[in-house]
């Protein structure tokens, strides 16, 4: 087989980056390790910001999230029960909008089966060759065929587990990583959110987070140590812990109910530079990964994409490589400004074992600084909403 531009994993990334291709007519092949009803039954994201939402409206997909989407110009921030809100739209003018990340994969692979894209689901033995020189290839095993993609370029949209980034010589990648001592248990729930607007609530039993995802779907988190594990959680826990979190008049009106989903998920923030080997550019979660706490990994992965995106169309239309030559450099001056912002949420929200009386101060000095200055506020509504693209 042959095609301009191979992409693996068909995640959001890879499926936004085939899409937009497509419609600038330029041909791709997706290759996606699991089977489509796996990748649509994973729970994760769910705030887009303005930038990732007007690019689904400009790939076609957005149709669906403009109807069931819920647009949220604020959040609240809680310190101990004293509750405050940021107002997005009054700090900087945007907004962002609650819509699963699942539905936007749904509406994604919808997209791509209307216009007869190429995705190979259960695609498995993904490797790539000859990443260095002009003719790259991937070789992947599909049913009982084993099959070989000569392309372009290749398209890293595998995750953080995929095989792109693996595919660059340790000698010519360098990592950064922090890992924080804690996870958050997550439980989705089909009852009524407790608050219309997301509620990030610091105490001193730890972080909690009510979000949703519709009218009578409820995400919420409780920050756990490491050890824990799912199994040693009941509903009844969860829900007697997460109430003890939240401001007294919040957890008043709480409705509990059987969760639907219930997971733990470690808090990292990673970055591998540079984004790019030869003809393999890396996007999204392939390349790093943010801690939940700022809502930016989708995010991220959705501008990575504008910018290959960007790039591949003037190679393809101008001979350029110009923009390819930049995207690692562009994209990563967007990843670190997002890195930034959510270690700086999850330093500000949670309880760290080491954490002394001190760093207790400085947490609340910082809430304290976005209760009262109007500066701070727009700063944290500017980099919620999305950085520019
Ligand atoms: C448990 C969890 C909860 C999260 N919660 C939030 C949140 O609340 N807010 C937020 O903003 N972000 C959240 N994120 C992060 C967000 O989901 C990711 O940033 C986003 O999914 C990145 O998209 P991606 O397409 O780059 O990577 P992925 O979504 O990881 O997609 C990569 C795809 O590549 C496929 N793949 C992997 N290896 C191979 C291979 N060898 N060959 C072929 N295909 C392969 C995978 O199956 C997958 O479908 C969460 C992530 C996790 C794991």
């Amino acid at each position: 087989m042959r095609t301009q531009v191979a992409i693996i994993g068909g995640g959001p990334s890879g499926l936004l980056l085939s899409q937009l291709l497509n419609r600038a007519g330029i041909a791709t092949v997706v290759l996606e390790r699991r089977s489509r009803d796996y990748v649509l039954s994973r729970i994760r994201a769910g705030i887009l910001e303005t930038g990732t939402v007007d690019l689904l409206r400009e790939a076609g997909a957005g149709a669906r999230m403009d109807v069931e989407g819920i647009p949220h110009d604020g959040c609240l921030l809680a310190d101990n029960g004293e509750m405050f809100r940021i107002d997005f739209a009054a700090a900087c003018g945007r907004k962002v909008m609650v819509y699963g990340q699942t539905e936007v994969t749904q509406d994604l692979y919808d997209a791509q089966d209307a216009i007869g894209a190429t995705i190979f689901n259960e695609a498995s033995d993904v490797a790539l060759h000859d990443v260095d020189s002009d003719t790259p290839h991937v070789t992947f095993r599909h049913g009982s065929k084993d099959h070989r993609l000569d392309c372009d370029v290749i398209a890293g949209c595998d995750g953080f587990h995929g095989v792109s980034r693996q595919s660059i010589p340790a000698a010519l990648r360098q990592e950064f990583e922090r890992i924080y001592p804690f996870g958050w248990l997550g439980i989705l729930s089909r009852t009524p959110p407790v608050s219309d607007e997301l509620i990030y609530a610091r105490s001193d039993r730890g972080f909690a987070l009510a979000s949703l995802r519709n009218p009578m779907l409820s995400r919420y988190y409780v920050q756990v140590p490491l050890t824990d594990r799912v199994e040693d959680w009941s509903d009844e826990a969860f829900w007697d812990e997460f109430r003890a979190r939240l401001p007294a008049e919040v957890a008043a009106r709480l409705v509990t109910g059987p969760s639907i989903e219930k997971s733990i998920a470690p808090l990292r923030s990673f970055v591998s530079e540079p984004m790019r080997w030869g003809r393999l550019f890396l996007c999204g979660d392939a390349a790093h990964i943010v801690p939940p706490t700022g809502a930016k990994g989708l995010n991220l992965a959705v501008s990575d994409v504008h910018y290959l995106c960007e790039a591949l169309i003037q190679r393809y239309r101008t001979g350029s490589e110009a923009g390819l030559d930049g995207y690692s450099a562009r994209a990563l001056a967007r990843v670190w400004q997002a890195m930034r912002f959510s270690w700086s949420m999850t330093t500000m929200m949670h309880s760290f074992p080491e954490h002394g009386g001190f760093d207790r101060r400085m947490q609340q000095t910082e809430l304290a600084l976005l209760q009262r200055s109007e500066a701070a506020r727009r700063l944290m509504a500017e980099n919620y909403t999305g950085l520019p693209f």
